[in-house]
């Protein structure tokens, strides 16, 4: 997701590289296109998508804070054994996100496999006028969880 520093430069690139497509992208991306750009990414609508797939991606992007940050995680998962993936598209919708933003996935939920995600926050607690605090958060979707659970068990 980037930061403050990396972020608005990313939005300016993706906003130039969505223009000339504008008429045709859904009209839930023609308003995202001035409200939250980067929601451009998750549409879920075909077109939206074929049409996005060329977009920059924000990793090419980042600053070198966040890309040492950002490789340091990815060799961090890496030691731990989690197995991941890179996603452009999970920005998750919410701009307070910086650096990561994460889903998790699991098998036997079918073709929406999420059960559950989150991010880093690190500017959300200043932004409420408190002091600068690196944060992270995650939200979990219990009943997926049953679910996948239960798909574990029978196989
Ligand atoms: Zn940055
Ligand atoms: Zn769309």
């Amino acid at each position: 997701m980037g930061c403050p520093k990396c972020r608005p430069q990313y939005i300016k690139a993706l906003k130039s590289y969505a223009a000339p497509h504008l008429e045709h992208l859904c009209g839930d991306c023609q308003r995202r296109y001035e409200t939250n750009p980067l929601r451009l990414l998750d549409c879920k609508n075909q077109q939206c998508r074929q049409i996005m797939e060329n977009a920059p991606v924000l990793r090419d992007m980042l600053c070198p804070d966040c890309a040492e940050h950002f490789t340091r995680l990815q060799q961090t998962l890496e030691l731990l054994e989690i197995p991941y993936t890179l996603d452009p598209t999970v920005v998750r919708g919410l701009d307070y996100y910086t650096k990561t933003a994460f889903e998790f996935v699991a098998p036997g939920l079918g073709a929406k496999d999420s059960i559950g995600g989150g991010g880093r926050y690190d500017g959300l607690i200043e932004q409420c006028g408190g002091p600068p605090t690196p944060a992270v958060g995650v939200g979990i979707g219990l009943e997926r969880v049953l679910i996948a659970q239960e798909a574990a068990n029978a196989t």
